[in-house]
């Protein structure tokens, strides 16, 4: 049930609205906005009376909604979320760059793409420390020791980090990593989604291979519902009849999930469709569709990476890409 505040309404009032309706049993999210208060209840909503809560003075409109997701809906949290790691923003027309490598592979590789990229202009590096691979035979990663690289490469650039988590036990290593990756084979691991829910680190959540956009909202909710409302969302293709490339980057999705969700939305090009020539543009036709961020691979030297070469950028390329993407989003944000 979302029940919509007066605007200027007495702060006394409200807090006494909404430990009013606390007590018949539900969770209430309080969602100060520039012109709207909304109070968004969660929980066995049945019992309480809608009518009464319209009749008071200082409440504008009750609606009951039906959706599913509820502390990631837009209709609970008219605004955009922004979440931040560090200085850099993400989300309500603050747009972030990530890039790095697929897999941490050595400190010299690391700091020299870290480097790089921050000359380009990316606010964050990414590198796999821990690797979901499809074969158990493939490099799997440096795992605690690729962690500590990537702080390495955090000391001399200033970039805050990003790598992905695969499983529960290995929370303790990553407290002192930026954001936490949640990679689509892992969309719907529900006990890591509620872990990563019960800590404060923003959580960049990437949608499953064969996953509808409801249940990528879904995992959302999971991680919210625990506490923890610093998630990003990130379409990274899926799985179709596509013949000729990795994935299907469904780029619908941006302008769909910022209808439904305040979260931030972000385009991994990369993974969706698994070769550097086809990266830019669609890169620059995420930016057109309006995403928050671009997350991409960039390795120094991709013939010889430890894991998705054929998809990375070269440095050069990356910063070439770079100056197209603010081309693109100045004339989509004019
Ligand atoms: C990755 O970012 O390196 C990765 C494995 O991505 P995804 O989970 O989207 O396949
Ligand atoms: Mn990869």
């Amino acid at each position: 049930m979302i029940v919509v505040l007066k605007s200027n309404v007495d702060k006394e009032k409200q807090d006494r609205l909404v430990d009013w309706l606390k007590e018949s049993g539900v969770d209430v999210h309080v969602s100060v906005g520039e012109f709207q208060t909304v109070l968004g209840l969660v929980g066995d909503t049945a019992k309480i009376d809608t009518d009464l809560v319209e009749s008071l003075d200082i409440v504008d409109s009750v609606k009951r909604v039906t959706e599913t997701f509820k502390q990631a809906n837009r209709k609970f949290h008219p605004e955009d979320t922004v979440v931040s790691v560090g200085d850099v923003k993400i989300g309500g027309g603050n747009f972030c760059l990530i890039a790095g490598p697929c897999s941490v592979e050595s400190e010299e590789q690391i700091v020299s793409i870290a480097k790089d990229v921050k000359k380009s202009g990316a606010n964050m590096l990414r590198g796999g420390a821990f690797k979901p691979r499809t074969s158990p035979y493939d490099f799997q990663g440096l795992k605690a020791e690729g962690l500590e690289l990537l702080k390495i490469a955090r000391k001399e650039t200033g970039l805050p980090i990003v790598s992905e988590i695969m499983n529960v036990g290995d929370l303790h290593l990553f407290d002192d990593v930026d954001v936490l990756q949640v990679g689509a084979r892992n969309m719907q691991n529900f006990d890591l989604l509620r872990e990563l829910g019960r800590t404060n680190k923003p959580i960049l959540l990437k949608r499953g291979l064969a996953n509808t956009l409801k249940e990528l909202l879904m995992s959302a909710e999971y991680i919210m519902a625990s506490g923890n409302e610093n998630v990003i969302l990130c379409e990274r293709g899926i799985r179709t009849f596509s013949d000729y490339l990795r994935n299907t980057l469904d780029l619908s999705a941006v302008p769909m999930l910022h209808e439904l969700s305040h979260l931030p939305v972000i385009v991994d090009p990369s993974h969706a469709t698994g070769m550097a020539r086809m990266v830019p543009p669609m890169a620059l036709a995420a930016v057109g569709a309006g995403c928050d961020g671009l997350i991409i691979e960039v390795h120094n030297d991709p013939a010889h990476a430890l894991c998705d070469g054929a998809q990375s950028l070269t440095p050069a390329d990356y910063d070439k890409l770079v100056k197209k993407i603010v081309k693109v989003r100045e004339a989509v944000t004019c």
